[in-house]
């Protein structure tokens, strides 16, 4: 249902304002397509006048509808008579359906391209169905970007029947929460995600509570824990689906966010009564002495009040799309290296997106305060409500709360971060956030010890990936500790030794060698290449994005580079790399690993990679759509740039060019004939072999023609899965699913190595499958002769290699393919894992 209220409409554009009439278009001026204002704009990028839904989006992308909370569709044309460009100087930066808030830019365009090409630069903003509405203006002046301009009230008459095609049946059910924790801040970012995909709206009701579900923190607002029974309460046209849908997200348990498992974990600190000694909660074990460095939070300066709204609404909403930005150039670091963490920045995201949120801050803005307090007092808001649920996993939601409160604000200040750590050193704080631990993570820092926060909070989730002891609760008296004090941490038994004596440096000193050493040994046996016990060689590469990450994974002991993902070149930036540019960042790569090979994969961007500089067409299924190598038929400019740069690399023999989702052997010919081609323009000889990624089903099924034509097989076990199992990858609801282990992907997997082997070509994973322990025999078993994993899991990859037969595995591969589900593989593995080594027991016991 629409909320039938008064919206304020803010300026999408900045310029001087004109009323409809004149607009030189009779079409517009005439009402025709309803009642609204024009702008003739002076800035290039078109913004949400309110938040809404996206419902329409021209072809050509010169035009944008967008429905409001209260029904009104506005309609923004960008310029007069430029449906005729036919999409040229626009960059769509939403998608259809997508929900945006006030102030995100939707479209960007070309102000020069667009002026000289078309009748007029002037943009409307009109009312589609303003037969329901009626238009106040609020000003007629020249306006700035997100400038209040008009108010939008629905008529009384049409308040009563206006259910437009939101209307539809409303329907309620009740479930059990089964996730661990109940809703915090992943569970509630998946029933975020669920309602999403539906036109319907969606509400959660406890007691007499409600939260619509489009809002993370009205949704942790309400407090549910585990196993609490709520309602929820869909309107709309797809509401029974949306039901279904949000009940079986709310009833399917998702992976938890554990509390470390340690025996030693306590949930509350002893005490401080020793002298000497800081207690607290263990986040992350480990024991590590250093100086203490501290960290602390944005100073606010003081607020005089009264300011001019205008420019502080600009200023949130500039700050906002920074921080936005930068998170999801995390996301892009993230994303298949470190899972845990690209959910909480994912959630971090939809907490950015949240209209009770940023509408809150924006009503403060409306009463004159400035951007900076009126963000701070609507995160203290809720993080007041969080704190108040009594409800321990819930409250330290708040800290993702913090953490976005401090970000915007440096963003809004304008400050940098530039942290001057000595060496190891013990970072302190009140409460470190998710983003502290990955900008701290670049640092060689010993430990954290906060004086507030939990253990099951998500930056104590993150310190345990990274392996570095955490203290946390350790009350005030830490804050007291001067900069520089030698402390020891022992995170295990929970404490901070704030003046330990030299024997106690010395014995913590020698016990952290001693973990180096075995550390060490292991790496040395990583840098020596992996035999299974009969003396077959398993390479174990690594997947890399990035020279500096080749170089790392050198060190880490990779036999090579699996796969060079070169959308790192291309994204985040307004415009291509050029030839010259790509040439020297794949040849630092190249140069990075020494003398091993380096697997580079043509860009894959389409789908849901969008770049600015390379508007394609809007898709109602991306990942279905123009990605990977169709991308090069679209737009052959672009990869024959990029098939150059690779052609002029040297050694050749060192570099292997691979093709990202090949579905049929022509798109591989015709590439080979491309490159051949541009050899010859060139006038080079030495020719890098071609190979193709095995990432669609229809590339497996086709392996044996395609071998005879390709220099080798890498699988995409990642995409692979998504086509073969018909489930986003990056599903949350779906997660668990999403198992490369299914047996369907080890036949089809099955077929590629068969395949390859009758044109004696060699087969690679470059998949996540390939960095799973449990699967290392099975691909072993399958005919697989590379790994390419992420590069700290090779020496523990090429450990278990060491440990396995070749015949065993076989054996044991060909029994999976007669399984029935991913679950029954994985319990195979695990028996086989167990099996294994009783036998490597009993034959070490028999040979003696
Ligand atoms: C894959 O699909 O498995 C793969 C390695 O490619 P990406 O994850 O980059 O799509
Ligand atoms: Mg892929």
């Amino acid at each position: 249902m629409h909320d039938n209220k008064n919206i304020t409409l803010h300026a999408p554009l900045e310029g001087p304002l004109l009323p409809l009439d004149q607009v030189p278009d009779p079409v517009f001026a005439g009402g025709t397509l309803g009642d609204g204002i024009a702008i003739d704009p002076l800035n290039d990028c078109l913004h949400a006048p309110c938040a809404g839904t996206i419902i329409h989006i021209a072809r050509t992308r010169h035009a944008i509808t967008l429905r409001a909370e209260n029904g009104a569709e506005i309609l923004m044309h960008i310029g007069l008579d430029t449906v005729q460009l036919k999409g040229e100087g626009f960059t769509l930066l939403v998608e259809p359906d997508s929900q945006v808030v006030r102030g995100q830019p939707l479209i960007r365009f070309d102000l020069d391209y667009v002026a000289q090409h078309c009748t007029s630069l002037i943009t409307v903003m009109l009312l589609s169905n303003s037969d329901q509405y009626r238009l106040l203006p609020c000003t007629t002046r020249p306006v700035t970007l997100g400038q209040a301009v008009l108010e939008v009230e629905p008529k009384a008459a049409a308040a009563k029947s206006n259910t437009g095609d939101n209307a539809g049946q409303t329907v309620r059910g009740r479930v059990h929460i089964a996730h661990q924790g109940g809703l915090h801040a992943r569970p509630a970012a998946l029933l975020r995600q669920t309602a999403q995909g539906f036109k319907s709206r969606s509400e959660l009701h406890v007691g007499d509570r409600v939260a619509p579900l489009n809002s993370l923190v009205a949704i942790m607002g309400l407090g549910v824990g585990e196993q609490d029974e709520v309602e929820i309460v869909c309107t709309g046209p797809d509401s029974e689906h949306a039901l279904k849908a949000l009940l079986a997200a709310a009833a399917t348990p998702s992976v938890g966010e554990h509390a470390p498992a340690s025996a030693a974990v306590q949930l509350k600190p002893k005490a401080n009564h020793e002298a000497g000694v800081l207690n607290g909660v263990c986040a992350s074990p480990g024991l590590a002495s250093g100086p203490l460095a501290r960290l602390d939070g944005v100073r606010l300066p003081d607020d005089p009040g009264n300011n001019e709204p205008g420019p502080q609404h600009q200023a949130l909403d500039a700050a906002l799309s920074a921080v936005k930005a930068a998170i999801d150039a995390d996301l892009q670091h993230l994303k298949g290296k470190h899972g845990d963490a690209a959910e909480i920045f994912e959630a971090h995201l939809a907490l950015l997106d949240d209209p009770s949120l940023v509408e809150a801050a924006h009503q403060h803005i409306e009463h004159g305060i400035a951007a900076s307090h009126a963000w701070s007092q609507a995160i203290d808001a809720q993080c007041t409500i969080l704190k108040a649920l009594d409800k321990p996993l819930l409250a330290e939601r708040a800290n993702d709360l913090q953490d976005l409160q401090q970000r915007v604000l440096r963003a809004l200040l304008g400050e940098r971060r530039e942290l001057d750590l000595p060496p190891s050193a013990i970072v302190a704080a009140h409460e470190l956030t998710p983003s502290d631990l990955l900008l701290l993570s670049q640092h060689s820092i010993a430990g954290l010890c906060m004086a507030a926060g939990g253990a099951t909070s998500h930056v104590a989730i993150l310190a345990r990936a990274r392996g570095l002891p955490c203290l946390v609760a350790l009350g005030a008296d830490l804050l007291a500790l001067a900069p520089g004090q030698v402390l020891v941490m022992d995170a295990e038994q929970g404490h901070v030794e704030t003046a330990p004596s030299v024997d106690r440096l010395h014995e913590v000193e020698l016990a952290r060698r001693q973990l180096a050493e075995r550390r060490k040994q292991q790496q040395a046996a990583a840098q020596v290449s992996a035999r299974t016990r009969d003396g077959r060689v398993i390479e174990v590469a690594a997947n890399v994005a990035s020279a500096s990450e080749a170089a790392d994974a050198l060190t880490l002991g990779a036999d090579g580079v699996g796969l060079l993902r070169t959308e790192f070149l291309f994204l985040d930036r307004h415009t291509a790399p050029d030839e010259q540019e790509q040439r020297s960042a794949y040849q630092a790569v190249l140069d990075a690993m020494g003398e091993r090979p380096v697997i580079i994969r043509t860009i894959d961007v389409g789908g849901d990679k969008q770049l600015d500089y390379l508007p394609l067409p809007v898709e109602a299924n991306p990942v279905l759509g123009l990605r990977g190598i169709r991308l090069g038929q679209v737009r052959p400019e672009l990869l024959d740039q990029q098939l150059r740069a690779l052609l002029q690399v040297s050694p050749q023999r060192r570099c292997r060019i691979m093709l990202p989702m090949v579905s049929e052997v022509d798109e591989l010919l015709e590439i080979r004939q491309r490159l051949d081609r541009l050899a010859a323009e060139l006038g080079i000889s030495e020719r890098a072999e071609l190979g193709v990624m095995i990432e669609v089903p229809a590339a497996a099924l086709l392996a044996e023609r395609l071998a005879e034509h390709a220099d080798f097989f890498s699988i995409g076990t990642n995409d692979l899965s998504q086509y073969t199992l018909a489930m986003d990858r990056d599903h949350a609801g779906l997660a668990a699913r999403v198992d490369a282990l299914h047996p369907a992907l080890l036949r089809l997997i099955d077929l590629t190595c068969q395949g390859a082997a009758r044109h004696g070509r060699w087969v690679g994973v470059c998949g996540a499958l390939a960095s799973d322990l449990l699967a290392t025999p099975v691909l072993i078993g399958l005919g697989v002769s590379e790994l390419s994993v992420s590069p700290p899991q090779v020496g523990e990859i090429k450990a278990r290699i060491r440990q396995l037969d070749t015949s065993d595995c076989r054996a044991f591969s060909q029994k999976l393919l007669g399984l029935a589900s991913a679950q029954a593989v994985r319990q195979a593995c695990r028996d086989f894992g167990i099996r294994e080594v009783h036998t490597r027991t009993s034959t070490l016991t028999t040979e003696q």
